[in-house]
């Protein structure tokens, strides 16, 4: 059996139109149509309300570092190359924190407060991961 070189998204249906949109390069997240409120992880009701009436929108794909560390040993072949892996929780302008990658930035000039933005890395699968780089640099 062949090891998987990165993690791929195994997407069902609660999560899939997040990830139908990471494929096409738009970071989308569940959004209450009662009060407004933006989710993620995915939710079956609103973390704000209660409501059931959640819909997928697009979302700014704007944040800022919350937190972050990196990654700088090879525990698995998926990390061959690809080291240091810098690891963050993003503060998105909707107001929720997301787990991700930080890519197009070294470890020492990452810092709590960095502005973001979205970026997506694709696999020859075509499966794509949302990651974020600082604003303005280039893909
Ligand atoms: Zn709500």
């Amino acid at each position: 059996m062949t090891e998987p070189t990165r993690w791929l998204p195994e997407p069902d249906d609660s999560n899939r139109p997040f990830f139908d949109g990471a494929r096409a390069g738009v970071l989308k997240l569940q959004r209450c149509d009662d009060c407004g409120g933006w989710m993620f992880p995915v939710r079956r009701r609103c973390q704000h309300c209660g409501s059931t009436a959640l819909q997928w929108a697009n979302a700014s794909g704007r944040g800022t570092v919350y937190a972050h560390g990196q990654l700088q040993r090879e525990y698995h072949v998926r990390h061959r190359g690809a080291l240091p892996v810098i690891m963050a929780q993003v503060d998105l302008a909707e107001g929720v924190r997301m787990n991700t990658n930080l890519v197009g930035v070294s470890p020492a000039d990452v810092h709590v407060g960095m502005v973001v933005s979205v970026d997506f890395e694709h696999s020859e699968s075509g499966e794509a991961i949302a990651v974020f780089r600082p604003a303005g640099t280039p893909s």
